[in-house]
C-alpha cells in the first residue's frame, strides 16, 4: 500500500507519478495536454518569492508543436514523412532538432548492434504498429524479406545539412525516441524561465529536477509489468535525472494465440519473442534514456545486462523466470537510484 495517498497518480505507458497529498508546502502548478498521439503533464514548484509564469504553457505548446511537424510519421506533412516519401539517395535537407535525435538514434544503434534502429519503420508498419491499421495476417516471410531490403541504420546517413538514404525506399520512425527529446526540450524551456523544481512527463517518458512542493524528492513508481492490472513494481527516487521504461505488456496483439509485441527486432524482421518483460533506464538525458529502454528491451536479458555493465548504464531489468518475475538491477542504478518500498 503506497503511504502517501496520492493526490495526483499519472498512470501513463508503464509508470505511475506519485506526489504527496494535502502537505505541500509551496504551491505547484500542474499543466497538461495533449501531443504525440499521448499526453504530457508538466508539474512545477513555485519558490517563494517567484509567481507562476505568465503563458508557459502556449511556450510548451508550441515547442511540442513544432517537434510534432518535424518528427512525427503520423502527420503526412512533417519534414520526416516528406523524407521518408521522397525516393532519392542524395542528402535531404532537414533541421537541426532532427538531425539531432537522428544521430542520438545512430549511437544507440551501434552500441545496441543494431538492436535498436530508426529504419525499422516500414517492419513497424508492416507488423500494424505505426500509422497504418493492423494486418488481417501475421506478415510472411516473404513480405519481412521484402520490407527488409531497405530497413537497416547503416542505409541511413545524417550530412552537414540533412539526411541521406543509401537505398530510396528508407523510411524512418522516431517513436522511440522523439517523446524523450520532447521532454528534455520542456525541462529547457522550464529551467530558461528558472524554474528548478519540476516533473516533465510525455507518454511515460520523464524527468524529474529538485523537490515537490512539500520539500521531498519526487516519486516515480514503476508498473508491475502485466496488462491485467495496474500495480506498482517499485517506488524510486531518482534524484535529478530521466526515466523510461519501455515494455511488451501494453501495445502488442494476439493472433491465433500468439503475442506481438510493438517492438521489432530488426535483424529477424519480428516482434521480440523473449521473457525480458520490462526495462527501466535512468539517464540525465530523456532522449538517450528513451532511445536505450527499448534497445536493451530488443536485446533480451543477458545481452542487456552485459551491455548496462559494460557501458556502467544505470538500468533495472525484469523478466519472466519460471513462473515469476526475476529483477536486475545494474551496479549504476543501485547507486542512482534510492528505492523507496
Ligand atoms: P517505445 O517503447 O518508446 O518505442 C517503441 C516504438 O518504437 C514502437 O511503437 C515502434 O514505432 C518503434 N520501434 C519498435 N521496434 C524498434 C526498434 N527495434 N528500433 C527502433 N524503433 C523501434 N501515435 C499515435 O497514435 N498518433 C499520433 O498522432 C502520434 N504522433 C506522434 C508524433 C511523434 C513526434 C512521435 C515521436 C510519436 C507519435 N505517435 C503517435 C506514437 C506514440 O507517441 C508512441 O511513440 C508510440 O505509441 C510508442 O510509444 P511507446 O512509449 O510505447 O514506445
Amino acid at each position: 500500500m503506497i503511504k502517501h495517498l496520492t493526490q495526483w497518480l499519472v498512470i501513463s505507458t508503464v509508470v505511475l507519478v506519485l506526489t504527496a497529498c494535502g502537505n505541500e508546502k509551496l504551491p505547484v502548478v500542474h499543466l497538461h495536454g495533449d501531443t504525440m498521439g499521448t499526453t504530457y503533464n508538466v508539474k512545477y514548484v513555485v519558490k517563494e518569492k517567484q509567481q507562476a509564469v505568465e503563458g508557459l504553457q502556449s511556450k510548451i505548446d508550441t515547442r511540442l508543436q513544432r517537434i510534432n511537424a518535424l518528427m512525427s510519421t503520423y502527420d503526412p506533412e512533417s519534414e520526416l514523412s516528406r523524407f521518408n516519401q521522397n525516393r532519392f539517395t542524395k542528402p535531404f535537407a532537414v533541421s537541426a532538432e532532427t538531425r539531432k535525435v537522428v544521430t542520438e538514434a545512430l549511437r544507440l544503434s551501434q552500441l545496441s548492434e543494431g538492436a535498436l534502429d530508426i529504419t525499422v519503420g516500414p517492419l513497424v508498419n508492416l507488423w500494424g504498429f505505426g500509422p497504418n491499421k493492423r494486418p488481417e495476417k501475421v506478415p510472411s516471410d516473404e513480405q519481412i524479406a521484402q520490407v527488409s531490403e531497405y530497413v537497416g541504420a547503416q542505409k541511413l546517413r545524417v550530412t552537414e545539412q540533412g539526411l541521406q538514404k543509401a537505398h530510396p525506399q528508407v523510411y524512418v520512425d522516431l517513436s522511440t525516441i522523439a517523446k524523450g527529446y520532447g521532454v528534455d526540450e520542456i525541462a529547457a524551456i522550464l529551467e530558461k524561465h528558472d524554474i528548478h523544481d519540476y516533473l516533465v512527463e510525455i507518454g511515460g517518458e520523464m524527468r524529474v529536477k529538485g523537490q515537490r512542493g512539500d520539500g521531498s524528492g519526487w516519486l516515480i513508481a514503476i508498473e508491475k509489468p502485466v496488462s491485467s492490472e495496474r500495480a506498482v513494481q517499485k517506488i524510486l527516487s531518482v534524484g535529478t535525472n530521466a526515466i523510461a521504461t519501455s515494455g511488451d505488456y501494453r501495445n502488442y496483439y494476439e493472433q491465433d494465440g500468439v503475442r506481438y509485441s510493438h517492438l521489432i527486432d530488426p535483424r529477424t524482421g519480428k516482434p521480440i519473442t523473449h521473457n525480458l518483460v520490462a526495462v527501466t533506464v535512468v539517464d540525465p538525458s530523456s532522449m538517450t534514456a528513451d532511445g536505450l529502454a527499448t534497445a536493451l528491451n530488443v536485446m533480451g536479458w543477458d545481452a542487456a545486462k552485459a551491455l548496462a555493465e559494460e557501458q556502467d548504464l544505470a538500468v533495472l531489468l525484469i523478466r519472466h523466470h519460471d513462473g515469476e518475475f526475476e529483477e536486475y538491477l545494474s551496479a549504476a542504478f543501485e547507486e542512482t537510484v534510492e528505492i523507496k518500498n
